[in-house]
């Protein structure tokens, strides 16, 4: 849950899911739609789901036990260097170094690297620095130390140098260089896609589809949709799109709202219309699975994070 995701906003989401989850044999056993539920809204359901794999994994073949070594743990679905470091330094002890963004700037200002911190490449570089300044006898205390020091002191901006432990250590502190530290390479302007969404009833239900669970936003509902193709206005993008994921003819289309909606890599606007189920039956292209709903039963499915900000006026109508 952490990653990607400040301690502050997991915390509710983890006791909510803990309570609901309450070991690993019973997340193992849970339906991926629950998990995904529990998840709902945190973002980044990739996370979600292989957490649900990995339980699976440990009840099935490892007999419900957490493996206690770096490589055994890492190949579990979903960990990659950083859980497997702080899991294996924090609960068992070992003697691997935790390498995140507020670790690397931390590392960045502390031993004055330039090396830019926003690029793949260059991870070696820190990881390398930070297992030379571990710890040994508590690299899982050093770890949270290193990380918290990065979230609540050195931060990215305004740096809180003078109540910083280690300022005496620090370079970039003792030539007053903490603001030009550390260094990234300019990336390029991430794309912006226009899309629409129809939110089609019929008989005071609405229709809703499934997004497959392989790839992004996998196994999360939504109304059908699609990108608005060049010189289509987002009505007849709304009926094309439409027609070409579901087979179903709609008809009065009105606009509803317009959203805006960043990912990582890119950012989307979604132009959202009503409208009402004309003809057709439907015939899925792209969505795994779809229902009508009524609009009682639309807190009972997890939606993507831009459903989200349009779902209220449909439940408030
Ligand atoms: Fe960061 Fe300032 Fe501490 Fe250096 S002295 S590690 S720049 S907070």
């Amino acid at each position: 849950m952490l990653q990607q995701t400040q301690v502050a906003t997991v915390i509710p989401y983890y006791h909510n899911f803990i309570e609901k989850f309450p070991d690993i044999h019973m997340l193992a056993a849970a339906d991926l739609q629950d998990v995904l539920k529990a998840w709902e809204k945190m973002g980044y359901y990739a996370r979600a789901r292989n957490l649900h794999k990995a339980a699976k994994v440990v009840v099935n073949e490892l007999n419900g036990e957490i493996p206690a070594t770096y490589e055994a743990f890492r190949q579990l679905p979903g960990v990659g260097d950083y859980i497997a470091a702080a899991v294996q330094s924090i609960a068992f002890g070992h003697p691997f170094a935790v390498v995140d963004g507020n670790v690397k700037r931390v590392l960045a200002r502390l031993l004055l690297l330039d090396t830019p911190v926003n690029q793949t490449s260059t991870k070696p570089v820190f990881t390398e620095k930070a297992t030379e300044l571990l710890a040994i006898d508590s690299p899982g205390d050093y770890n949270q130390a290193i990380m918290e020091l990065g979230a609540l002191i050195c931060a990215p901006k305004n740096p809180a140098c003078a109540e910083c432990p280690v300022n005496k250590h620090c370079l970039a502190f003792q030539m007053n260089e903490q603001e030009s530290f550390p260094k990234r390479i300019q990336k390029k302007k991430i794309p912006e896609y226009h899309l629409i969404a129809a939110v089609i009833s019929n008989n005071n239900k609405f229709l809703i589809v499934q997004r497959s669970t392989e790839g992004m936003l996998g196994g999360l509902w939504e109304f059908p949709g699609g990108e608005i193709s060049k010189g289509e206005t987002a009505a007849k993008a709304c009926v094309r799109n439409v027609q070409e994921c579901t087979q179903l003819e709609i008809t009065e289309l009105k606009s509803l709202t317009k959203v805006k909606h960043a990912y990582t890599h890119f950012k989307i606007t979604v132009e959202v219309f009503q409208s009402k189920l004309k003809s057709g039956k439907i015939k899925l292209n792209g969505p795994v699975d779809f229902r009508w709903i009524s609009k009682e039963e639309l807190s009972d499915y997890p939606f993507t994070g831009v459903v989200h900000k349009f779902l209220k006026l449909i439940i408030n109508e």
